[in-house]
């Protein structure tokens, strides 16, 4: 039998990380997926050292880990940096897991309004000539972009995790669960909204919101 405890999902951090690290001591996981939102004051591994040796530690980044610099340098130049699941499938305990980081922003696109740019570059001959070379700020880089967004839709999976919430959720996309669908997948998991719920959309879709410092095993139910 396989085990629903094998992969566990944890909601926005925002700096606390024990729940995640009591978790995997009792659980004993194969891997950790991070759903956004960290807060960091120092580097991810400061965090997890207690568990590094212990399980896989994957991640997408929250509208959070683009506040500052320092937040955004603690993750993305940290010792697991190169465990993101975003824009990209990756194939985790036995399981096509497929990630999409980051948040819609009505400064590129907040669907379902038209996209303000198709993509970054697009963007970027469009400003004026003194902002150019010195390239996207975080906030931008924090955005889900439309060209992004479809060569990710191109892919499949069986587990799509986002910082979003697809259209179960009252403040979620019909953008996500669209792309739920296309990509064929089983289960979405996704954090930022802070609220734990369980919900099947189209496609008998699995929907789990994923609340703070909450830590969810494969079938959606809360572990400690
Ligand atoms: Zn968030």
């Amino acid at each position: 039998m396989t085990r629903h405890d094998r992969i566990l999902f944890a909601g926005d951090p925002h700096g606390n990380f024990q729940p995640l690290i009591n978790a995997v001591h009792k659980h004993q996981p194969e891997a950790v997926i991070l759903l956004g939102d960290y807060d960091l004051d120092k580097p991810l591994e400061d965090y997890l050292g207690e568990i590094a040796e212990m399980t896989q530690i994957w991640w997408i980044a929250g509208n959070h880990d683009f506040q500052s610099p320092c937040k955004h340098r603690n993750l993305f130049q940290s010792a697991f940096k190169d465990n993101s699941l975003h824009l990209k499938v990756t194939e985790i305990a036995g399981l096509k897991i497929a990630g999409l980081g980051g948040i819609f922003l009505g400064r590129v696109w907040y669907p379902p309004k038209e996209p303000k740019w198709t993509d970054k570059q697009h963007f970027l001959v469009n400003q004026p000539q003194g902002l150019k070379n010195g390239g996207m700020t975080l906030k931008y880089l924090s955005a889900i972009w439309p060209d992004e967004f479809q060569q990710l839709k191109a892919l499949n999976a069986d587990i799509l995790v986002t910082h979003e919430a697809p259209g179960s959720h009252r403040h979620g996309f019909q953008a996500i669960t669209e792309l739920a669908v296309a990509m064929g997948v089983k289960q979405l998991f996704h954090g930022h909204l802070h609220e734990n719920y369980s919900r099947i959309i189209k496609h008998n879709i699995k929907v789990h919101g994923v609340a703070n410092h909450a830590v969810s095993d494969l079938l959606g139910n809360l572990c400690s």
